[in-house]
């Protein structure tokens, strides 16, 4: 590979058939309607200029909690090289000494949803070299939920022996979880 991105290792882990369809293949996959929400709201954190309330109402909160927070840039891009692999990631927002990230949610976080962006928490740590912050706001109450998160060095290791495998894997076997219901492959997979 060229270079690794978050969710390339979190596919890979997630569904190696899903994998191969995006990765090897270079198929795009279908944006079902949590992509679409997903985004969206992410485009309007900057310029609100969306004409749906709930996202209206999810971006006033999410700007309220970080109205304080010195955000130097958006959207900021990064390629780094790290231990010989180059690494891509979009941070949502940048300060002097975090990262943030913003994330929607029906309900709550608890440390499993933690885990689920483990792979991202850690590779926005280690390629920007500061602290994270998870900002998630809930989509029916606009609750914002805060969970700041340190470097550990044990989970950029398992980022590697994912670059490993996904660099000596030959098989692409299907998975069979809760996560086909938001596959964006389902269509290819099924046939
Ligand atoms: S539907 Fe499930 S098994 Fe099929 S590609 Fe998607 S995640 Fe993999």
């Amino acid at each position: 590979m060229e270079y690794y991105s978050a969710s390339m290792l979190k596919l890979f882990n997630d569904c190696k058939f899903a994998f191969k369809c995006r990765y090897i293949d270079k198929i795009e996959g279908e944006k079902n309607k949590y992509l679409i929400f997903g985004t969206e709201f992410h485009d309007n954190i900057k310029d609100l200029t969306s004409t749906d309330e709930n996202i209206i109402n999810m971006v006033k909160s999410l700007r309220n909690a970080i109205k304080d927070r010195k955000i130097i840039e958006y959207e900021k891009k990064y390629f780094v090289l790290i231990d010989g692999y180059n690494f891509i990631g979009y941070v949502d927002a940048e300060c002097k000494d975090h990262v943030l990230e913003f994330k929607s949610s029906n309900r709550k976080w608890y440390e499993r949803d933690v885990l689920n962006n483990i792979i991202q928490s850690t590779m926005y740590q280690k390629m920007t070299g500061k602290k994270l912050e998870y900002y998630v706001v809930n989509k029916k109450t606009f609750w914002i939920q805060k969970i700041t998160l340190e470097y550990n060095k044990k989970n950029w290791e398992k980022i590697l022996n994912t670059i490993d495998r996904i660099n000596t894997t030959k098989k692409y076997n299907k998975t069979n979880s809760y996560k086909c219901m938001y596959c964006s492959y389902k269509k290819i997979c099924q046939k």
